[in-house]
């Protein structure tokens, strides 16, 4: 990790936080390229109802789209979560070089936690990854989200009980 990485996995929460003002899951990305940023992206599964309308795939397009190619060589992709199996597989394909991501997703990753179809040899492509940057920032931004979630719910809850109440005590 350097100061670059933190610098742009700091905008890459920026967009995570849009993705929360939303009320989705708060997970962003960057693609740089020779230092800019190309492309910037965060989660609208929900918003979209589209299971393809991950941070990381979001980015990648409109990365293809400003550089007119569908090689992404010698760019960097920073997300605040680790790259699902579908995300990894568009990674590879657009021959991204390199991925540096916070969070570390037991359920989902393909980076290094459940497998690593990033740095797999097998591959025609493989792409560096780093991880672990900003990592705390990143996983708090996913706890509190779903905190508040859980929280919300109760109150839901609370509150249908309470009508309920007073709806019997009222026949
Ligand atoms: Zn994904």
């Amino acid at each position: 990790m350097d100061d670059q990485d933190s610098y742009f996995m700091k905008e890459a929460i920026k967009e995570a936080t849009k993705a929360q003002g939303l009320n989705e899951v708060p997970i962003g990305a960057v693609i740089v390229y020779e230092g800019k940023i190309i492309s910037r992206a965060y989660n609208l599964r929900e918003r979209e109802q589209n299971s393809l309308a991950h941070a990381e795939l979001l980015a990648i397009d409109k990365a293809c789209r400003v550089q007119g190619s569908w090689r992404l060589e010698d760019t960097t992709l920073y997300v605040t979560l680790e790259p699902c199996p579908m995300c990894s597989g568009a990674i590879i394909l657009s021959r991204v070089k390199r991925v540096v991501y916070g969070a570390s997703d037991p359920k989902g990753g393909c980076a290094g936690t459940l497998m690593n179809l990033l740095e797999d040899p097998r591959f025609n492509h493989q792409c560096e990854v780093v991880k672990g940057v900003l990592e705390s920032e990143c996983s708090e931004l996913l706890s509190d989200f779903f905190r508040k979630i859980r929280e919300r719910k109760r109150q839901e809850k609370k509150l249908r009980q309470a009508e309920g109440f007073t709806e019997i005590n009222s026949e």
